[in-house]
């Protein structure tokens, strides 16, 4: 008989069920019950037999079945204590997962990574993420620097869309700047609500991070770049030499401003959204240097 995978709307129901399981909306519980998504969400992550895979939010073992079947190794990070006992039933065909009981914003992934993957294995982050925190949880892991490839995470797609965007849109703003600085952001897939049990209330896309050995650019100080870069999108409908002029004001005049948007090449009638990242970087370097001489 064809295995049952966890990741059907009858076997969840039935887990559900069994162990009187009640989601918590305030964990971002929205599980998935389509194989196919997983499958194809597995694909564009690049597992293989190969490959370590990291988890954050197991669930009840819906994408960590299908981990542990397509990866060498397994580790999941679940804050939830009571899907303790679901995971152990529904993965005790597995022997490469690991469950570690704790919230990934205080775990040591390095120290997991150490403990748990072979030296030089390449691994890849794969996980439908609890959207209450989707944004801490990625720029932690990226910009923690971990040593692993890729992180392929189901989002809200609006997130997705933000950290994806390129300039002159809608959606870029400093979240895209700052997920594009340590990675190469690309959505592989739009998902509809129909796969999640229960299904949540905004759409979801999956978001490829592929990480960066160097950033794009060259900063003098990455602080002050990222603060620079949040000061230019303060008032979206701003110019940039308007937001600067906020964002500086208590450190340089107006007129040293504009001399430094023209060293920088850059006109300060733009607005923040038309600059691409190598403009920022000129800029908040000339800026830096500028403040520092002070
Ligand atoms: N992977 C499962 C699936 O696809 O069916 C569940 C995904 S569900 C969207 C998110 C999971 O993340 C839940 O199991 C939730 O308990 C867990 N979670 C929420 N906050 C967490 C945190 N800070 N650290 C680790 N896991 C967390």
């Amino acid at each position: 008989m064809p295995k049952k995978y966890i990741a059907t709307p009858s076997r969840t129901k039935e887990l559900l069920n069994k162990y009187g399981f009640a989601f918590k909306k305030s964990l971002g519980q929205n599980f998935l019950i389509d194989v196919n998504v997983l499958e194809n969400i597995i694909h564009q992550a690049g597992i293989t037999k190969e490959t370590g895979a990291i988890e954050i939010g197991p669930g009840m073992g819906a994408l960590t079945e299908q981990l542990a079947i397509h990866a060498d190794r397994v580790v999941a990070f679940e804050i939830d204590q009571r899907l303790l006992p679901i995971l152990e039933e529904t993965l005790a065909d597995y022997d490469n997962v690991e469950v570690i009981l704790e919230d990934i914003l205080k775990a040591d992934v390095e120290e997991v990574i150490k403990t748990h993957f072979g030296e030089d294995q390449e691994i890849h982050v794969v996980a439908n993420l609890p959207y209450y925190i989707t944004t801490p949880i990625l720029m932690k892991l990226v910009r923690d620097r971990l040593p692993v490839t890729s992180l392929t995470v189901m989002i809200q797609k609006e997130v997705a869309e933000r950290m994806a965007a390129v300039p002159n849109t809608k959606s870029y703003g400093s979240l895209s700047i700052a997920v594009q600085y340590y990675t190469e952001a690309r959505v592989v897939l739009n998902v509809p609500k129909q796969v999640f049990m229960p299904q949540p209330n905004v759409d979801s896309s999956v978001l490829k991070l592929v990480m960066r050995k160097e950033p794009p650019v060259q900063v003098d100080n990455e602080d002050f770049f990222f603060e620079l870069i949040q000061a230019s999108f303060a008032q979206r409908r701003k110019t940039l030499r308007n937001n600067l002029n906020r964002f500086l004001q208590e450190k340089l005049e107006k007129h040293q401003v504009e001399i430094l948007l023209e060293e920088a090449s850059i006109d300060g009638g733009r607005r923040g959204e038309t600059l691409t990242i190598e403009e920022f970087a000129a800029l908040a370097n000339k800026v830096y240097r500028e403040l520092s001489k002070s």
